[in-house]
């Protein structure tokens, strides 16, 4: 165990690899100490979809994921996309005629912050798959296209996605999108860290020495001391607690995300489907009868009701298993982090219900929803549901966190941002919206009003 090190890093999920890959590999910094009380990605970066989009309302946001999907393009190249880096695509779906031009424009508003060209296609004839002819499995980097698709032919979308309900009456399939393998990622940065000399040690943070307002060094758990002029909080939804240790109140909430995990031993989404996402509000699959006795109790009506849009899907294979996974927060009401993480009971019927909707043979696990496994942790969210990325009001203090539902997408840009904020490296445009100095001034009740779940998020 070290005594002294240049910087110590508070957390090993992807935020923390990738800001000691950054500062160790890219820019060469010596003495880099990596602290995780938990094997390394094992906390929220174990439990999302590892998906990423550059298709973002916001301009800071665009730059900054689109950056980082530019990074995790090189680190493909480098590594011979041993993560498994694909370019599916995500697919926005409506089952509502009505809803088009909606889509349309909010297409549009992307495409002119620079996500890339909007194509609308009246039919299938010049609309390219994700999975071109002569592509033998659409993982890597093709098609290499970028923008978005709308497709407004139900029949094309049918013969592209037979698996779709009947009604689907466009799609919006945007490009420059799709998914990884994020612990190949993790285990790929850590080799190359400790390649170049960085540590990684299991232990946690227990106390941060900040006298005169300057980090001096900080204690573990196992009553270790390292000293260190430099500390990145990486914390993920823990952050809280290690900026307590600062004396400091990082503004962030919490809010709890699932997915079900589901063998999928009848093939009902084909293991080359893209992300598929159902934008319209959703009536879960019920029989009549099922109907009538949910809706005559007051604890079970709300399951007849309408849920919000947003519920998506998307195919994964791992450990030797073809599997789907399905995501859908309809309950975004912020929360105390508490772990393991608790979902609602109710949550796998609920997703694969809401699927049927989207994929009718989805009726076929209908009966083994029990069997289905749950997962999921924290969005760890600033107000504006921006990073927090920077320094700290303690000279030598840092945070990279705050990284919502991107905290894989934008894992590099993030780890190259801090990198260059520890460094004193030059900065990218984007990074002043993501100062933590960005709230001063602002009261606890203007940063709740601020609050929109909404905002940036599927
Ligand atoms: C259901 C779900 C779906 C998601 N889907 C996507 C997606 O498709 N795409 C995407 O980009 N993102 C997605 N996300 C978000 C993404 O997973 C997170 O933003 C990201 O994993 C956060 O990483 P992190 O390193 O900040 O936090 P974490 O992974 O939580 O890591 C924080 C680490 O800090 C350690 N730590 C905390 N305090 C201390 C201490 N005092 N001492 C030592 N160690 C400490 C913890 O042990 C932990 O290992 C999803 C998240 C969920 C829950």
């Amino acid at each position: 165990m070290p005594a002294k090190a240049e910087i110590v890093i508070c957390g090993a999920g992807v935020a923390g690899v990738a800001a000691a890959y950054h500062l160790v590999v890219r820019r060469g910094v010596r003495n880099v100490v990596l602290v995780d009380e938990r094997p390394p990605l094992s906390l929220t970066s174990a439990a999302g979809t590892e998906a990423y989009r550059n298709w973002w309302p916001d301009l800071s946001m665009f730059r900054f994921v689109d950056r980082s999907i530019g990074l995790m393009e090189e680190l493909a190249r480098e590594s011979g996309n041993v993560f498994r880096m694909n370019r599916r695509g995500y697919v926005f779906l409506t089952g509502n005629r009505d809803r088009i031009p909606e889509l349309k424009k909010e297409a549009e508003e992307v495409s002119n912050l620079g996500g890339g060209a909007l194509r609308v296609h009246r039919d299938g004839g010049t609309y390219v798959p994700s999975r071109p002819e002569g592509l033998a499995w659409p993982e890597g980097l093709e098609p290499d296209l970028a923008g978005a698709d709308l497709l407004l032919d139900g029949d094309a979308i049918k013969v592209l996605f037979p698996f779709l309900a009947d009604d689907t009456a466009a799609m919006l399939h945007v490009r420059r999108c799709g998914w990884l393998d994020l612990p190949s990622l993790g285990r790929w940065m850590l080799d190359r860290i400790a390649s170049r000399g960085g540590e990684l040690l299991q232990d946690r943070i227990s106390k941060v020495d900040a006298r005169n307002n300057r980090v001096r060094g900080v204690t573990l758990a196992s009553g270790s001391r390292i000293e260190t002029g430099n500390l990145v909080l990486a914390a993920g939804p823990l952050v809280p607690a290690a900026g307590r240790m600062l004396g400091l109140d990082i503004p962030v909430f919490m809010e709890l995300h699932g997915k079900i995990i589901a063998e999928d031993r009848a093939c009902v989404l084909p293991p080359d489907a893209p992300m598929m996402i159902w934008t319209d509000p959703i009536e879960l699959i019920w029989s009549e009868e099922e109907k009538r006795q949910l809706s005559a109790g007051a604890d079970t009506r709300y399951l007849t009701e309408p849920f919000p849009a947003g519920l998506h899907i998307r195919p994964r294979y791992r450990d030797g298993k073809q599997t789907f996974l399905g995501i859908w927060t309809y309950d975004v009401t912020p929360r105390e982090a508490v772990f393991p993480p608790e979902f609602d009971p109710a949550y796998p019927v609920i997703v694969l219900r809401g699927l049927a909707r989207m994929i009718p043979g989805m009726r076929v696990y209908f009966e083994a929803t029990d069997a289905l496994a749950v997962d999921g942790g924290y969005y760890c969210k600033a107000p504006d549901n921006l990073p927090l990325i920077g320094p700290l009001p303690v000279d030598g203090a840092y945070i990279v966190g705050a990284l919502s539902g991107y905290g894989a997408m934008g894992s590099q840009a993030a780890g190259e941002l801090i990198a260059a904020h520890v460094t004193g490296a030059v900065l990218p445009d984007y990074a002043k919206a993501f100062l933590f100095s960005r709230f001063d001034g602002i009261s606890d009740t203007e940063m709740r009003e601020m609050r929109d779940a909404t905002r940036g998020q599927l």
